[in-house]
Order: C-alpha cells, then sequence, then structure tokens
C-alpha cells in the first residue's frame, strides 16, 4: 500500500489506523495557485470595503455551519489524520471558537487619534490583500484555522494549502464557508505537494504574507523565499518541550504520560523531555513504567482508546529511526498492523546531548533526564535549538516564576500542561518559529499600520 503520493498530480490519502485508501485528490499545480491568487485579488477588495460588522456577521455564520457540521468534520479527521475522535470532536469545535473569537475582533480593529502640533495623526490598520497559509497534518483543522479566521476578520483573503496526507477537512471548511455566505475566491483551499503548491504560494507577488507551520527545516526555506521577495513571514516550527519536574511537585500531575502522548506524540508542544530532581528520579520510572503500560493504543473510533496511530509509514520509520529495540527504558503496547502503530515510550539511557534528547522525533516518546537544582533544571531545559513550550512543576511558587522567566520559550505552563489557548498568543523562540499567532494581537498581525498626517493650519 503506497503511504505518499506517487506522482506529483494527485494526493493519496490513507486511513493511518488501517491504511485504506480514503481518497485520491487533483494536486494543485503552479498553474492552478496563480489562478487562486489571481481570484483572491479580486475578491478580497470587496471583502476590504464590507463594513466589519457585516464581516464579523458572516463569519459567525461559518462558525454555525461549522458547529452543524461538528461530527462530520471529526469523522473526517478522524479517517484522514488517525486522530481519536473525542479529540477530533474538540479540534472541530475549536475552529467554531476560533471563528467567534476572530469575529469579534473585526469589529473592534480601531486605529488611533495621535495629537502632534499642528494637526493630528490618523493611524489605520489596512489589510494585507491576499494571504497564503500553510498547514502541517498534525492539527489539520486546528492550524487551519489559526491564521484563516484573523486573516479574513482583518478584511484579507486566504488561500490554504493543507498537508499532503490531510487535505480533507481543510477542503470541506471551505465547502462549509460558501454555505455560511462568505464570497466566493474569499477562503480557497488548495490541496498539493510543498514542493509545488507550497513553493508557488510562497513566491507568488500578489501573496502578502505566508503564514508557515511545519518543520525548522521547511519554515527555513519559506523564510528565505520571503526574504527574497521582502515578504513578512510567520513561521510555527518545531519543539522539544521541557517537562521540569522539582521534588517537591505533585508527580501524579506532572507525569501525567498524556503530557508527550497526545496525538501519539505529533504535538509541537508535546513535552518530550522529561527533566526531573534527580532526588525522584527512581519514582518517576517507577511512575512513568505503570502509566505508559496502562495506555489504551488502537482504534481511534472507540471511545475508550487513549492513543491512536502515527500519521504514515513514513513518520513510523522516522520514529523508529530515533528508538533502538535495546534502548532502555519502559515501553507500552501498540497494535502490530495493518496501520502505522508505535508503542508509547520512555528512554531513560540518553545523554543529554544525544539526537534522540535534542532533536523533535514527532511520535510517542520522551526522554527522561535527571536535573541536581533549579540551575541545572534551566539549562538543561534550555539545551535545545528549539524554545516552543514547557511546564513547570513545583509548590514554590518563587522557584515557578524564576524558572518561567529563565527558560527562553514562548509557551510555559506552571503545574499544567496546557499549551494553546485561542485567546492568549502563541508563537516559539530560537528554531521554534517567528512571530506571534492567536490572541488579542491576532488580527493586527495581518494588517499594515497606516500613519497620515492631517494638518490643521489655516
Ligand atoms: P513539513 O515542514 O514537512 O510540512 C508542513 C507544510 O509545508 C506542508 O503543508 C507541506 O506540504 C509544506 N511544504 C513542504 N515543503 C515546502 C516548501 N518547500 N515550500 C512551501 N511549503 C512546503 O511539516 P509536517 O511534517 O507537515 O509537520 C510537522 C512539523 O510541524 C513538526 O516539526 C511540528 O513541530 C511542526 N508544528 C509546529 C507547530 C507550531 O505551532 N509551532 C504546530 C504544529 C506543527
Amino acid at each position: 500500500m503506497p503511504d505518499r503520493c506517487v506522482d506529483t498530480t494527485t494526493l493519496t490519502v490513507l486511513n493511518p489506523a488501517t491504511e485504506d485508501v480514503v481518497a485520491t485528490v487533483p494536486a494543485a499545480d503552479a498553474a492552478d495557485t496563480d489562478r487562486a491568487v489571481r481570484r483572491a485579488v479580486t475578491a478580497q477588495r470587496a471583502w476590504a470595503a464590507a463594513a466589519p460588522a457585516d464581516r464579523a456577521r458572516l463569519l459567525r455564520r461559518f462558525a454555525d455551519t461549522v458547529d452543524a457540521h461538528l461530527e462530520e468534520l471529526a469523522q473526517l479527521e478522524v479517517r484522514e489524520a488517525g486522530h481519536l475522535v473525542g479529540n477530533a470532536r474538540w479540534e472541530a469545535g475549536n475552529v467554531r471558537d476560533l471563528l467567534l473569537y476572530a469575529a469579534g475582533g473585526a469589529e473592534r480593529l480601531n486605529g488611533a487619534q495621535i495629537p502632534a502640533p499642528g494637526g493630528w495623526n490618523i493611524t489605520f490598520h489596512e489589510p494585507l490583500g491576499v494571504v497564503g497559509i500553510i498547514a502541517p497534518w498534525n492539527f489539520p483543522m486546528p492550524i487551519a484555522a489559526w491564521g484563516t479566521a484573523p486573516a479574513l476578520a482583518a478584511g484579507n483573503a486566504v488561500v490554504l494549502k493543507p498537508a499532503e496526507t490531510t487535505p480533507l477537512t481543510a477542503l470541506r471548511l471551505a465547502e462549509l464557508a460558501l454555505d455560511a455566505g462568505l464570497p466566493e475566491h474569499v477562503f480557497q483551499v488548495l490541496p498539493g505537494h510543498g514542493s509545488v503548491t507550497g513553493r508557488a504560494l510562497v513566491d507568488h507577488p500578489d501573496v502578502a504574507k505566508v503564514v508557515f507551520t511545519g518543520s525548522t527545516r521547511t519554515g527555513r526555506e519559506v523564510m528565505e523565499r520571503c526574504a527574497a521577495r521582502v515578504k513578512p513571514v510567520t513561521l510555527e516550527l518545531g519543539g522539544k518541550s521541557p517537562n521540569v519536574v522539582f521534588a517537591d511537585a505533585d508527580l501524579g500531575r506532572a507525569l501525567d504520560p498524556f503530557s508527550f502522548l497526545d496525538n501519539s506524540g505529533q504535538d509541537c508542544c508535546a513535552r518530550t523531555r522529561i527533566l526531573v530532581q534527580e532526588s525522584v528520579y527512581e519514582e518517576a520510572v517507577a511512575r512513568l513504567t505503570d502509566a505508559i503500560g496502562a495506555v489504551v493504543v488502537g482504534d481511534p473510533l472507540d471511545e475508550k482508546t487513549q492513543m491512536g496511530p502515527l500519521i504514515s509509514r513514513r513518520q513510523l520509520d522516522r520514529v523508529r529511526h530515533f528508538v533502538k529495540d535495546d534502548a532502555p527504558g519502559p515501553r507500552g503496547t501498540a497494535p502490530t498492523g495493518p496501520g502505522f502503530w508505535f508503542p508509547p515510550t520512555v528512554l531513560t539511557g540518553e545523554a543529554a546531548d544525544s539526537r534522540a534528547a535534542v532533536e523533535e522525533i514527532f511520535g510517542p516518546v520522551a526522554v527522561l533526564l535527571p536535573f541536581t537544582d533549579e540551575a541545572d533544571a534551566v539549562r538543561l531545559a534550555d539545551a535545545t535549538p528549539y524554545g516552543l513550550s514547557g511546564s513547570i512543576w513545583t509548590r514554590d511558587v518563587g522557584r515557578a516564576l524564576r524558572v518561567s522567566a529563565a527558560v527562553r520559550a514562548g509557551n510555559l505552563s506552571v503545574n499544567s500542561h496546557s499549551s494553546v489557548r485561542y485567546w492568549t498568543p502563541f508563537g516559539g523562540f530560537k528554531q521554534s518559529g517567528l512571530g506571534r499567532e492567536l490572541g488579542p494581537d491576532a488580527l493586527t498581525a495581518f494588517t499594515e499600520t497606516k500613519n497620515v498626517f492631517l494638518s490643521t493650519e489655516a
């Protein structure tokens, strides 16, 4: 059974839990991309000219339409991405909520008046034009909406390229947008290959900004192409996030295995580096052994299942490459196939600078490393090229604040494994990215600020 697309004109979507073909989708080429962008340019002018309240009303109708098709979208996400059905329902609901949040923003995107001798400055937040959004496969629905909802709310048109393996929910969202009454070509989805459709979108002279979510390697190329055109770019890239557990922590909550097993570990914020104070290291090994041994891995449609498959054979091969059969550490169990299965795994024999401890694996695998004191914990937490997320577990408030201030990452949680909320800013330090999405400034990220000086001299 082919795991990847066999040519550049078609995408074959496989169910990761069964390897059955779910759909075959035509892939857009450079000419298709050009046509889509040109249509978007025309549609955007009218969209930007509409009253903000009208854009907000249509985005709320889009949210209602998503809500009415929540179960259908969730089932599609299960089939194309292998997500647990309960998580997929949450993801579809997250798209609805993002649209509602952005709709409110459309009505409050105001400029400022700044007095000056002899006149007034008036600032405007003008839409950029056409925004190109390139999404990964790990959370196809929410990440498609992270950029799309605020970009539309601010008066832009969006051309979205979903990942090769997961185009179906994005295509359905584009249909639902039309059903809700959004004008044609204001939100278009172009399934295709990164090397063809993705590059064509990034390079297109009428694409005013690119929002890319994916690997750091591809993000670097996207940034270079944008640099050549002096085009703004937001990059949401890889992660290797620490879970810093001090000896005084609530170990039961701190060592929750779903901090790195959610979405089978295919989560940019997964806490895949479990750093525990040395006095509780042995207890941590025992707790994690029990916890991952009890994880139910299997059919994503079964409500009792706690972890599903990986997205593809390619991803499975990548995870296997990092985890040797004889590597020390506890393992859970997983089905043997068909499907792309890997058991929950904790590696205990890795050096802090080993590839498994430093590089993003993107599977259900964590490394467990001991630290001595606060300074050692911060040093280890920062000892990767990434800086996306992380957790700090301690009952000492002063220490929690000191460590939060010291760790170089964009999204930290104290005594929690929470990472992403649509009403707070999200993004990475270091090689985890550039710029921020979500939160109160999400809309202005899709605008140019213009200042007009108005003379009052007679
Ligand atoms: P990827 O970089 O392989 O692909 C991401 C997207 O880029 C896909 O749509 C792909 O088709 C497209 N693409 C590939 N080559 C391209 C090119 N040359 N030009 C333009 N587009 C191109 O990443 P992936 O494997 O799909 O996703 C997993 C990665 O995404 C992980 O590294 C994960 O950490 C990261 N991620 C980051 C965040 C975040 O918010 N920071 C969120 C989710 C995923």
